[in-house]
């Protein structure tokens, strides 16, 4: 692929409207194009109402191939994953976690990632990568397209109503292309997600955090798991730069719709952050009017150093928080089976 090629799913109306004027036709068959692309429709000869010439003018100047999808699993519970190939051949996963009255895209924002939790199976891989926007986006949008082409059994919705940046990544250590992608999800002429349907999950780059809340206030998840210090020094290396007092004070001042709330992730791992005292941190670390807490069941991945704390402990855990005034929900997993759960993805498809 040409770098310097524009990417059809990173553009908006305006800018299409200038660049196909340039190439001489009229601003409408930009509307059109974006129609389609808003489908999931990248390639031009699958745009059945524009005429030849505009479509070789696309091919010719516009990255406009749709990300080649290297492989899908589909899980009993109608969860998917998607190998995807990158134009740099680069590859990453997407998952499609769909229920009765939503479906949810979790995206990925980097090709690994640099900041090596130990529990996280892209953390054990070595950063390879920043997604580009376009990149980004293309993952809705093959998503979307695979929609189309292959619907839900009628029970679950088929159409994509949420966005998470919880694929591979860190997406604040990508934050122009974090930006573009939100701003796109966002716009009218884009996909025209409510932003209230959009969250971002990062282990806790605070200067990051306070900017895309001063532009794009999306929800937002923290990746805690521990609120001591010491623990999460370790857990969440990045803590040794951005400390719990740090990140406490951040997200106090994020902006937060009338009766949203932050999400604080907390992966239950035994004997090293479900113990009393490690309660009692959350509990205080808590602000009982802006967080819920979502407890989180470790997903094993060949290889993983941890154990998941048993699952009569993360109720007794999450009753614990409720007893003092907590919101705490012990997250369902989705799409186990197929590895496709929170910190299972990798590049490749595990053995
Ligand atoms: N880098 C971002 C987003 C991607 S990780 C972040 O860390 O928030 C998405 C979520 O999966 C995070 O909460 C992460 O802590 C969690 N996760 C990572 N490995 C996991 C595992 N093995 N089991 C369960 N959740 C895991
Ligand atoms: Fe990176 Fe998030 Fe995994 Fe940590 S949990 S290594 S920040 S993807």
């Amino acid at each position: 692929m040409n770098k310097t090629l524009e990417q059809l799913p990173a553009l908006n109306l305006d800018a299409l409207k200038i660049i196909v004027s340039d190439w001489g036709f009229p601003a409408y068959r930009a509307k059109q194009i974006i129609g389609w692309r808003n489908k999931g429709v990248l390639n031009p000869d699958d745009m059945r109402n524009l005429p030849q010439d505009l479509r070789t003018a696309l091919h010719k100047h516009l990255c406009c191939q749709p990300l080649k999808q290297v492989q899908k699993q589909c899980s009993s519970d109608g969860t998917r994953k998607y190998l995807f190939a990158l134009h740099s051949g680069k590859n990453i996963e997407t998952v499609l976690i769909p229920e009765p009255e939503r479906a949810t895209v979790c995206i990925s924002s980097q090709v690994g990632c640099v900041l090596d939790c130990p529990f996280c199976h892209t953390g054990t891989q070595k950063f390879e990568a920043n997604l580009s926007a376009g990149e980004i986006l293309a993952q809705v949008l093959a998503v979307k397209n695979d929609l189309r082409e292959n619907p839900l059994p009628s029970e679950l919705h088929n159409q994509v109503t949420h966005i998470v940046y919880m694929g591979m990544g860190e997406p604040m250590a990508n934050e122009e292309a974090l930006h573009a992608s939100l701003s796109m999800l966002m716009a009218e002429d884009g996909l025209h997600i409510s932003r209230r349907r959009i969250t971002v999950s990062t282990s806790g780059l605070t200067p990051q955090i306070d900017r895309m809340g001063q532009l794009y206030p999306v929800n937002l998840a923290i990746s805690l798991h521990s609120a001591l210090d010491q623990e999460r020094d370790t857990l969440v290396p990045i803590n040794r730069k951005y400390p719990l007092q740090e990140l406490r004070t951040c997200l106090d001042l994020y902006p937060l719709p009338h009766q949203r709330h932050i999400t604080l992730e907390y992966l239950m791992l035994d004997g090293i952050n479900d113990r009393e005292k490690d309660l009692e941190a959350l509990a205080m670390f808590v602000n009982l009017q802006r967080d819920r807490v979502n407890l989180i069941r470790f997903n094993p991945y060949p290889g993983s150093p941890y154990k998941g704390s048993a699952s009569d402990h993360m109720n007794a855990f999450a009753q614990g928080l409720i007893s003092k005034g907590i919101r705490a929900t012990v997250r369902r997993s989705r799409g186990q089976d197929i590895m496709a759960a929170c910190g299972q993805l990798k590049s490749s498809f595990a053995p």
